[in-house]
């Protein structure tokens, strides 16, 4: 029997080039563009182990979810206590930040994460059962530039990587007076309905009505393109909060659509939610997207401070490059590919090798003689920019034969340039 990997997961692997998504030099691209971003807008890294206490994801992401109620992959360590592979980073940030006494060290905090997380969903392109999410949250303010500079943010990742046909989909859900307001005025609309509404909906009119919004189901969407809608119910205060935000984006020239039913349905999220879509996709849309909590680092039994912080899905942002034939620029690879010819010189370019990885300089070395045209075709194949060959000859002559691969020039070098001329080449490259 062979082993196959479980359902919803993937590989990263360096090749075949079959799926190029999946490729990790696309990944590695992907990441250097996103700590650039992080170290430009000053956000700094924090890392969280990927499975934590069950009650944590319960509570840190509400139980009414489908993330923490169905999604959640449990399992008793050997001592009985419940744990869960994290399905998203913010609850694991909350609770490292109390736990670490962070709050004590500056006023604002400017965090991000890059990981795995896992969530038991039906898998399907762009959906899986492990997936990995570039995540930030700041913590410490309710100003609302910091809504702007977190949505900014996001937006200017996916400028960096060229992506287009993108929507900033945006709303306010207010503060606590604003959305109980609001949750009454929505039952009295819905409840009439409730017939017609989806089991899901028919529970969550009980649990959260607010998340009846986000509904998946035809008949339900129906139904709420008539309902009342948040931005109406919000008290004054929450009103210029978001109408002062909506202004400095636009100041910004960023553009956005204001978006009733996007809503978080968790009593922790207040005022700003939005999220970042692909227009040109239909299914598994949404690349990024975020909000405000400023209740749930005190829901967590941690200080009394706001945040707001996103989330982006790493596989749907390369799964957009490729798709959109965006060029991804080629990181590192290999430099130079060293060729010995006979018996005498395997020993100087093994030698040699090692001090040009000394020196920085990517070099991969042929370990038997091979005939000069098969070893020219394996530097080939690892994409080496030079090959640098030895023979009797060279050793003889204290001379070797550089070969830039692309041009396919030739020139000699003597021994004790070689070092000397081969990093300056590198590293001016
Ligand atoms: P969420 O925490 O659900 O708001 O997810 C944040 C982002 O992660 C989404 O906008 C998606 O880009 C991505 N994402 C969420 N769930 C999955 C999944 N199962 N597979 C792949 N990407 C996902």
């Amino acid at each position: 029997m062979t082993f196959q990997i479980p359902k919803g997961l993937f590989d990263i692997i360096p090749y075949p080039e079959t799926e190029a998504w999946k490729l990790s030099k696309n990944w590695q691209y992907v990441e250097s563009v996103i700590k650039k971003l992080c170290l430009d807008y000053n956000y700094l890294e924090i890392r969280t182990p990927i499975f934590e206490k069950t009650d944590l994801f319960l509570r840190g992401v509400g139980e009414s979810s489908d993330i923490a109620s169905k999604e959640l992959y449990t399992f008793e360590d050997k001592a009985k206590r419940l744990m869960s592979l994290r399905p998203e980073g913010t609850a694991c940030v909350m609770r490292a930040f109390i736990e670490n006494k962070m709050a004590f060290d500056r006023k604002i905090h400017k965090l991000y994460y890059i990981g795995p997380m896992f969530r038991y969903d039906r898998p399907q392109k762009g959906r899986y059962r492990q997936h990995h999410q570039f995540g930030i949250e700041c913590i410490g303010s309710n100003n609302y530039k910091y809504d702007a500079e977190v949505i900014d943010m996001l937006l200017s990742l996916f400028n960096r990587l060229k992506i287009k046909n993108l929507k900033l989909l945006i709303n306010s859900i207010g503060d606590f007076e604003s959305r109980e307001n609001y949750k009454n005025a929505l039952l009295k609309f819905l409840k009439p309905k409730e017939n017609l509404l989806s089991q899901d909906s028919k529970d969550r009119l009980i649990k959260n009505p607010l998340r009846i919004l986000d509904s998946k189901d035809k008949s339900d969407q129906e139904i709420i393109k008539e309902a009342p809608v948040i931005l109406d119910f919000l008290t004054k205060e929450a009103k210029d909060r978001f109408n002062s935000l909506l202004s400095l984006l636009d100041d910004l020239k960023i553009k956005y659509k204001i978006d009733h039913k996007l809503v978080r349905g968790l009593d922790y999220y207040d005022d700003t939610v939005f999220e970042i879509i692909r227009d040109d996709l239909g299914a598994q849309n949404s690349l990024g997207g975020g909000g405000r909590y400023n209740k749930l680092l005190k829901s967590l039994k941690g200080e009394d401070l706001p945040g707001i912080g996103f989330a982006c899905g790493i596989e749907r942002v390369i799964q957009t490059l490729i798709d959109q034939e965006i060029e991804i620029n080629q990181l590192d690879s290999l430099f130079l590919y060293i060729i010995p010819l006979t018996d005498k010189s395997l020993e100087y370019t093994f030698k040699l090798t090692k001090e040009l990885r000394d020196h920085l300089v990517p070099t991969e070395v042929e370990k038997d003689i091979t005939k000069l045209p098969k070893a020219l075709s394996n530097a080939s194949k690892l994409k080496a920019q030079y090959a640098l060959i030895i023979g009797d000859d060279e050793i003889n002559n204290k001379k070797a034969l550089l070969k830039n691969l692309a041009t396919r020039e030739q020139k000699t070098i003597s021994f004790d340039k070689l070092k000397i001329f081969l990093n300056d080449l590198y590293h001016k490259i």
